[in-house]
């Protein structure tokens, strides 16, 4: 099936306002990922603070171009941000940013909110007919869309922000982080929504966030990021059930599915990914249980380890294998 988005070897790097002794140094966000979206489909982007994945969801709207690499969007290259053409493409493409609040305007009813993209992409038909659906469709009521958003819970305004994505009927949703400023209990229907959303549409979507037990429950393959590096991507259920990589394996491994536990807790010891301060070799060394001397100076290359499943570990390619004996 042809990809809907589609990003090659895309790089991305910033500035950063504060380095050490207050100097600025340059900090490599997003370094050389490619991943395709197809229709129909949801893939989970998953990693902790810092691995890059805000920078890889706004690239793949065209909010941010690559330094390197570039984006396709339905077969056509990705145009740049704020002209004309991107700008028809957007109705297309949609996000849902981590708070509702943030994202929704204080001083406007919900209801007005919802169909603004209407208005903006020059949509015909009933807008107020089309805001009233919106809402059925997320599970709010008519009532809802004359209320501020300061008068609707967490869960609720997520809700119509869900709606207001989805009015102009778009082919790929990117989710970033939409559950994790909710309470636990909500977080599960937010999900449950997205998922019958996403399935009844036919979306292409992706999922970003940094905590894998709501990533499982909505993607249909998973890429595990790590300091701006794609280390292990495949169909959720094989990545639940053989991850390889050690990474992937200490996630998985504190995130077991419901019953009893098959494996072992993988406790991550070192600090948490500082993309101002690289690893050499393979970016995870400094935590990685199974470390070998090759770690610390090669950066392992991304290869098949599987059906449709790929990753980065010196220990998982023949040569490393001899080398680590
Ligand atoms: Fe661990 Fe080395 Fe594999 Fe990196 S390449 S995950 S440090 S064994």
């Amino acid at each position: 099936m042809t990809a809907l988005l589609s990003m090659q070897d895309v790089a991305r790097t910033y500035v950063s306002r504060k380095g050490l002794l207050g100097k600025r140094s340059l900090v490599r966000a997003v370094d050389g990922i490619s991943l395709e979206v197809t229709a129909g489909e949801t893939l989970g982007i998953v990693g902790e603070s810092g691995s890059g994945k805000s920078t890889l969801g706004r690239m793949a709207l065209g909010l941010e171009p690559p330094d390197e690499g570039s984006v396709n969007f339905d077969s056509g290259p990705m145009p740049a941000y704020g002209t004309p053409v991107w700008r028809s493409l957007r109705r297309r493409m949609q996000m849902v940013f981590q708070d509702p609040l943030g994202a929704l305007d204080r001083r406007l009813l919900v209801l007005d909110q919802i169909i603004e993209p209407l208005a903006i992409h020059g949509s015909d038909g009933d807008h107020h007919q089309a805001g009233q659906d919106a809402l059925t469709a997320v599970g709010l009521s008519a009532d809802h869309g004359q209320r501020y958003p300061h008068e609707l819970s967490g869960g609720q305004r997520q809700r119509v922000v869900i709606a207001r994505a989805l009015i102009t009927n778009p082919d790929l949703l990117v989710c970033d982080e939409p559950v994790s400023a909710l309470d636990v209990s909500i977080q599960a229907q937010v999900v449950n929504l997205l998922i019958d959303l996403q399935r009844r549409r036919g979306l292409g979507m992706m999922f970003i966030s940094h905590d894998l037990r709501v990533v499982r429950q909505i993607s249909t393959r998973i890429a595990v990021i790590y300091l701006g590096r794609i280390i292990e991507q495949a169909p959720a259920t094989i990545l639940f059930q053989n991850a390889r990589h050690p990474y992937t394996r200490a996630l998985v491994s504190a995130a077991p599915a419901p019953g009893p536990r098959r494996t072992e807790r993988v406790i991550l010891t070192g600090e948490p990914p500082n993309p101002a301060a690289r690893p050499s070799g393979c970016a995870f060394h400094p935590r990685c249980p199974v470390a070998v001397a090759r770690c610390r100076t090669d950066i392992p290359a991304f290869a098949q380890v599987g059906a449709d499943h790929g990753a980065a570990c010196h220990l998982l390619s023949p040569a490393a294998k001899v080398a680590a004996r």
